[in-house]
């Protein structure tokens, strides 16, 4: 999505001379990755595209998975961007030296490159999780985002371990359409409820008229609940996370009159702590006759099932791993060096940092989108993406227009934000809310944007230059 992007944006300022590296057959990241059965993304459809590409044709309210994906494959097209890209191409390293970036492919090509976009993503390396004997399991077992279709699931007993939003959809998905179904639940989730209606073929086509498409996705009151959901992560008395929480206990109450199964299914954290889940089905899907909630915790996997502390052994056909992702590894395992030696290791020995998630200091010339830090939520990472993108185009321009040859933030620069940031990231929900999710960084402290969404857009306005550090051309 963010290397569509900038492709997209180097070509609309009449750069033709870039190439987009990307290690798969194909293009579309976390959407071609992820084809799990009621894959969805939480954010609307229509808000969840570039915003000089509007889609009229999602047929639901919320986009399902392989829509997503083809949105995009149609916007690459689109863009003719095919001619800039190199598949099946995985970097392993880039070395700055001599004013340029010099890139090493797992393929033994290289390149060299004055200015280097990262647009490897957030969430893209599966986190197994570290239950004993997950080689001995004589069924078929996957993490979620290497989804096996070659499994046939109506006859199968499937067990799903992990309740964040892969394991909700899929659980959602699969209930009633399979012989059995056991959901491992290691820590309760809070459920946001939600519509997910089909856009009928009439209004589809009306959607086809720009401003009828503009005053579907009604902006002001999309944003200001942006506005409000982001002011409930940093403020726990505010009015957005006294109602999302209501809103989520009340869901809860209503949907589940089994007292014992609504125990089990409250958790004991605050609302907002872990990533909010949105979901229009998942407890019907986890009161079906054929699901069980098996909330003892996993001892092991033998060769036919699950065994759970209490001894029992649930018996399986297919395990789901919706364990997550390593959300700390970003552009990792790449070797990166910048200046002076400086490499990304060293640089993130505690902790991925970086200036506004964009910049970092002795990494001339080298951009993120969506890096460490920056506003992963409840929103659209698309919208994110492309304030980002003003902001690292405003750093590159003089670089590509020869004003400048080198740009990054201070070292100053860097420490003085994390330290601001860090602080008001102990204020948010995240930190104080009583859980662990992945939002939090090795210190326990959460890596995200603390501050609104409000904020981040006026952020990325402009960069501050006093915090930059530039050379010259010489
Ligand atoms: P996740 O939120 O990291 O959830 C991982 C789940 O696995 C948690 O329930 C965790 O339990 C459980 N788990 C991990 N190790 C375990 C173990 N050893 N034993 C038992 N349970 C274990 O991962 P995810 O659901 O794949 O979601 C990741 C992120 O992807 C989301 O937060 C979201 O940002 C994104 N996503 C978005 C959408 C969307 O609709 N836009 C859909 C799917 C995913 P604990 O809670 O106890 O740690």
């Amino acid at each position: 999505m963010a290397g569509i992007l900038a492709g997209i944006k180097l070509k609309s300022a009449g750069i033709e001379n870039f190439t987009i590296y990307e290690k798969a057959s194909q293009i579309g990241g976390t959407w071609r990755e992820n084809t799990y059965p009621g894959l969805t993304c939480d954010v609307p459809s229509h808000h969840y595209t570039y915003s000089f590409e509007r889609n009229p044709r999602w047929t639901r309210h919320l986009p399902p998975g392989p829509e997503v994906q083809a949105y995009f494959v149609g916007v690459f097209e689109k863009y003719e961007l095919t001619a800039h890209t190199c598949f099946n191409e995985e970097a392993i390293s880039a070395h700055y030296h001599g004013g340029l970036w010099h890139l090493t492919f797992a393929s033994g090509k290289t390149d060299e490159a004055t200015v280097l976009i990262m647009a490897s993503g957030v969430l893209h390396h599966p986190k197994l999780p570290d239950i004993p004997g997950l080689d001995s399991f004589e069924g078929a077992l996957f993490h979620t985002a290497r989804w096996d279709h070659t499994v046939d699931l109506s006859t199968s007993r499937v067990g799903v371990v992990g309740n964040g939003s892969t394991g909700v959809q899929i659980v959602s998905a699969l209930a009633g359409k399979v012989p059995a179904l056991f959901h491992f639940q290691r820590t309760a989730q809070w459920i946001m409820p939600v519509e997910n209606g089909h856009f009928s073929e009439a209004e589809q086509l009306s959607f086809e008229d720009p401003e009828t498409l503009r005053a579907a996705m009604n902006m002001p009151e999309y944003l200001a609940s942006v506005e409000a959901y982001t002011q409930a992560l940093i403020d726990e008395s505010s009015e957005g996370a006294k109602s999302l929480g209501d809103a989520c206990r009340a869901n809860l109450e209503q949907s589940v009159l089994d007292p014992v199964l609504k125990k089990k299914l409250t958790p004991s954290h605050q609302p907002l702590c872990k990533r909010l889940i949105f979901s229009p089905d998942y407890y019907q899907a986890i009161q079906h006759p054929s699901a069980h909630l098996v909330t003892e915790s996993i001892e092991r996997i033998e060769a036919t099932g699950i065994r759970t502390a209490d001894g029992v052994l649930h018996e399986l056909d297919v395990i789901a791993l919706a364990t997550g992702f390593d959300a700390r590894a970003f552009m990792r395992p790449m070797t990166i060096t910048g200046r002076g030696g400086t490499n990304l290791d060293t640089l993130w020995h505690d902790y991925p940092k970086a200036y506004y998630a964009i910049s970092m200091p002795d990494m001339p010339n080298l951009f993120m989108l969506n890096g460490p830090n920056g506003p992963v939520g409840n929103f659209s990472l698309i919208d994110i993406s492309e304030h980002q993108w003003n902001y690292i185009w405003q750093l590159m321009e003089p670089v590509l227009s020869g004003e400048i040859s080198e740009v990054c933030c201070t070292r100053d620069a860097l420490e003085a934000y994390e330290e601001k940031r860090s602080e008001a990231a102990k204020q948010t929900v995240w930190f104080k809310g009583g859980c662990q999710s992945w939002y939090l960084d090795s210190r326990g402290i959460p890596a995200s944007w603390p501050w609104t969404y409000g904020d981040f857009t006026a952020a990325m306005a402009r960069p501050d230059w006093t915090q930059f550090e530039t050379v010259a051309t010489g």
